[in-house]
């Protein structure tokens, strides 16, 4: 999926996981990938993992839930390299309990980790994205978003909330030549879920249509397309990579 023009891309949260197979995806593909995430020494192992597999990547170090911060990482991004095309707000927490038994700041915390980030980082990714007249956002969801999940009021409430914002920055972007995509990964392999038990796990892939839990590869396939240039007439949608569990 190689594009003409040597695209830059921000990707949140790439020090491991979902974040990280985005980025190595995104790279491979020609982009000059910004790997950000708070610890430093990841980032520039994958650097180095991206370099020598011949691609361009650069590290900025960011707390995402330090909307001043962030705010600034992006914008020096843009200011470094004169343009900015692709943003992926894929950084994200989780702080389960049940709903009565949550706390104020539980729930904040998750909040402003995995949704206003996207807004503060989509605002100050929009003015170089119109500047070049292309952008490509996608926040990265959960299904927990599409259908809740007990135990998760917080994350599912931001990531429902990160479909809202996304439809309304294609809205208010697309004419611009900016689209903004949600990507809602079911169960996937990744250190958030390794910690269930084997007998969770198997209940799991029972619920789901192809019988396994995805690999990060998934999800870093769609959101591949959703920030290619070939996507320009996607925009306000939700790509669910669930192997078929909900399919709402
Ligand atoms: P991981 O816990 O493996 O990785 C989370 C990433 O986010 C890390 O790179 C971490 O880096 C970064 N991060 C967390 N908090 C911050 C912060 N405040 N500032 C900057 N970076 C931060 O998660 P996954 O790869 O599993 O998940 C990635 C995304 O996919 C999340 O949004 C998650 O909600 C979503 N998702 C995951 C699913 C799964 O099954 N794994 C299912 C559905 C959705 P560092 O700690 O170095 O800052």
């Amino acid at each position: 999926m190689a594009d003409s023009i040597k695209r830059v891309a921000i990707v949140t949260g790439a020090s491991r996981g979902i974040g990280k197979a985005i980025a190595l995806r995104l790279a491979r593909d020609g982009r000059h990938v910004v790997l950000m995430a708070r610890s430093e020494g990841p980032l520039n192992d994958l650097k180095a993992q991206i370099e020598a597999n011949g691609g361009s990547a650069s590290v900025a170090v960011a707390d995402v839930s330090d909307a001043k911060a962030l705010a600034a990482a992006i914008e020096k991004v843009a200011e470094q390299h004169g343009r900015l095309d692709i943003l992926v707000n894929n950084a994200g927490i989780t702080k389960d309990n049940l709903a009565l038994r949550m706390s104020d700041e539980d729930w904040d915390a998750v909040v402003d980790t995995n949704l206003k980030s996207a807004f503060v980082a989509s605002r100050a990714a929009a003015r170089p994205m119109m500047k070049g007249r292309f952008g490509r956002i996608v926040n990265i969801a959960s299904t927990s978003g599409l259908v809740g999940n007990a135990g998760q009021a917080n994350y599912a409430a931001a990531k429902a909330g990160l479909l809202g914002l996304s439809k309304t920055f294609a809205r208010e972007l697309g004419s611009k030549g900016v689209t903004c995509n949600v990507v809602a990964p079911g169960y996937i392999q990744t250190d958030m879920t390794e910690n269930l038990p084997e007998e969770i796990k198997g209940k799991i892939s029972e619920m789901i249509a192809v019988k396994r839990l995805g690999t990060v590869e998934d999800i870093a396939a769609a959101v591949a397309y959703a920030t290619s240039d070939e996507a320009g007439f996607f925009t306000g949608q939700t790509i669910t990579v669930d192997g078929g569990m909900t399919m709402v």
